[in-house]
């Protein structure tokens, strides 16, 4: 049996076949993602290196001892969101807020976004009584930073929907600091700063001693991962410390030199072209939750044009940009198969109630290519990460709205990466639960048992 509906429209069928990810295509981005960390990791090839694979600072990993009450801010998502987390011997207790970050901060000048981002502090601190305390922070902060320490990360570039271009280049924890200083009614002290796959990865490991390495499909996608000190060449503390360090991949940038032009398709060009960062996070565009229901859409609306879908006849909804969110796509692939009803409800949404059952049938299909494609790619990436850590137990630890939201994402997953692992290495996929919050507060409670234990 196939994975696909045999009823598909024939035109339809082959002409999605450019996004499935073949054993040939698979093998050449598996051979090249590795030749990309490589080049990452090493200070003599790392300035050209399309995929960063940024030290982290993070060394050691929580063994759920650690204690305290801290403070943690998550920007770089959906929501921007401060939380008060409180450790205590495995157990955790959370609470948070969400505040909105308006459209225009989002593609503003920096100050104003900092700003924004120390008010929503305050409110908070306020808000939970706690304003006269000097709770540790940890910054969970997901985009490219090259970090310097575990708090000072300068800004390399922006990505999702973010565009504050004087924040390039620049201290973002410095930034921070300046905000709140502007405000005078709150203290902080920010001890991390952490990207959202090592605040996934902590958060895992926590739990589960095997845990590796931290991924996120969501918005953005990314992955890190547990690297040994002596192949992460720009780490160059000289304490050798646990002779690990999590290393940030920023893998959404693999491709931005072309090397994945062979697997980009017509649409893909044209999601890069559309988009704030033309030329950047291919990757990412091919993979993250940002991308997939514009995709979707845009496949649908070529066939329509074709002649090949509702009867030739888009509605002025499917013809917008962007209106086809990437929870359409784990909506329509929840309906059991051969059933219809929530995609149905999402046609109706889009003035397509007039589609046929062989409509419907297409749709899916549309869906289920881009989400196999998204969830492909990243299993080749996790097994070039599982080859080159040749430890034969790893878990890996995921969060973000895709992996989440979709019904087969991590079945995909698990199928692929099973095919694609070598002989003697075993895997598991574990969800992360908010790695964001309870991360920064776990990075943030490491670093203090170091401090505490090395006086350092
Ligand atoms: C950012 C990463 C982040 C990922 C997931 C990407 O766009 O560059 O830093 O980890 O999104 O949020
Ligand atoms: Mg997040």
């Amino acid at each position: 049996r196939t994975w696909y509906d045999p009823r598909i429209t024939p035109e339809v069928f082959e002409g999605m076949k450019e996004t499935w990810m073949d054993d040939a295509k698979i093998q050449k981005v598996m051979q090249l993602f590795q030749d990309n960390i490589e080049r990452g990791l090493k200070k003599a090839t790392h300035k050209e290196a399309i995929v960063k694979c940024f030290p982290t600072y993070v060394q050691d990993l929580p063994n759920g001892t650690e204690v305290g009450k801290f403070l943690a801010l998550d920007l770089g998502g959906t929501n921007f969101r401060v939380l008060l987390v409180e450790l205590d011997a495995g157990k955790c207790d959370m609470k948070s807020k969400i505040y909105a970050v308006p459209q225009n901060i989002m593609v503003g000048p920096g100050a104003v976004l900092f700003d924004h981002i120390a008010e929503c502090l305050a409110d908070f601190v306020h808000e939970h009584k706690i304003q006269h305390e000097v709770l540790p922070l940890g910054f969970t902060f997901s985009f490219p930073l090259e970090q310097r320490g575990l708090c000072v990360g300068i800004l390399e570039r922006w990505t999702k929907g973010f565009n504050c271009p004087d924040v390039i280049g620049k201290d973002v924890v410095e930034l921070l600091n300046q905000a709140i200083d502007r405000r005078d009614d709150v203290k902080i002290d920010v001890c991390a700063v952490l990207n959202d796959t090592t605040g996934t990865l902590m958060s895992c490991a926590w739990k589960n001693p095997n845990c590796r390495i931290g991924l996120i499909v969501g918005t953005g996608n990314n992955g890190c991962y547990v690297e040994k000190q002596k192949n992460a060449e720009l780490f160059d503390e000289a304490d050798m410390g646990s002779g690990n360090v999590i290393i940030n991949l920023e893998m959404g940038a693999f491709g931005d030199d072309g090397c994945l032009d062979f697997v980009r398709t017509e649409v893909d060009r044209t999601i890069d072209d559309l988009s704030i960062n033309r030329g950047r996070q291919q990757h990412e565009k091919m993979i993250s939750g940002m991308y997939m229901g514009e995709m979707v859409r845009r496949y649908i609306v070529q066939f329509t044009e074709k002649g090949l879908m509702f009867g030739g006849k888009a509605s002025d909804a499917l013809k917008e940009q962007d209106r086809f969110s990437c929870a359409f796509v784990s909506d329509i692939e929840s309906d059991q198969p051969r059933q219809y009803t929530r995609l149905r409800d999402i046609l109706r949404e889009l003035d397509l109630s007039h589609g046929s059952e062989q409509d419907c049938i297409n749709v899916r299909y549309i869906c289920e290519c881009l989400s196999r494609r998204s969830a492909h790619l990243i299993s080749a990436a996790m097994v070039v990460l599982l080859h080159r850590m040749g430890e034969s137990n790893v878990t890996i630890g995921v969060d973000g709205s895709v992996y989440k939201h979709h019904p087969h994402f991590r079945r995909l997953m698990i199928q692929k990466m099973s095919e694609l692992v070598r002989p003697g290495i075993s895997f598991d996929i574990m969800l992360s639960e908010d790695g964001s919050g309870r991360g920064a507060a776990l990075v943030a409670a490491v670093a203090a048992r170091k401090k505490a234990e090395t006086g350092k």
